[in-house]
């Protein structure tokens, strides 16, 4: 069980920005910023450390849909962040692979 293949199938509510055929995007639950968005692969990855040569790809990918989103909501002369959280030291709370999109403030801090 996987909450975020479960948004995607539309099991679960969220708030959609954006999909294609491999990919979703949709607005963080918590936000931490003004503008927070989560880009997630369709195809289940538990975190960017089952990245190799065979799916790299798919960050590129994210990062694609990532800076479209910002243009779209117009944070794109203003700035973003674009965070990936690994294993538990960096807190990632879900294992299905994510890139957080953050902007809409100044961020002085790490994520
Ligand atoms: P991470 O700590 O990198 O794994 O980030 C997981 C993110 O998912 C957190 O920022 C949560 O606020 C967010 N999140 C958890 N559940 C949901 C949900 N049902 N809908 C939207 N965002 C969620
Ligand atoms: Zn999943």
């Amino acid at each position: 069980m996987c909450i975020f293949c479960d948004i995607i199938k539309g099991k679960l509510p969220c708030d959609k920005v954006y999909e294609d055929e491999n990919y979703f995007a949709f607005k963080d639950i918590r936000p931490k910023a003004p503008v927070h968005i989560l880009i997630v692969p369709k195809k289940h990855i538990e975190k960017v450390a089952d990245i190799d040569g065979e799916n790299k790809n798919v960050i590129g990918d994210m990062v694609v849909v990532a800076n479209r989103i910002a243009k779209d909501l117009d944070i794109d002369k203003s700035g973003y962040r674009l965070v990936i959280n690994n294993g538990p030291d960096a807190g990632q709370e879900v294992y299905h692979l994510h890139l957080h999109l953050m902007g809409g403030k100044r961020m002085i801090f790490a994520a």
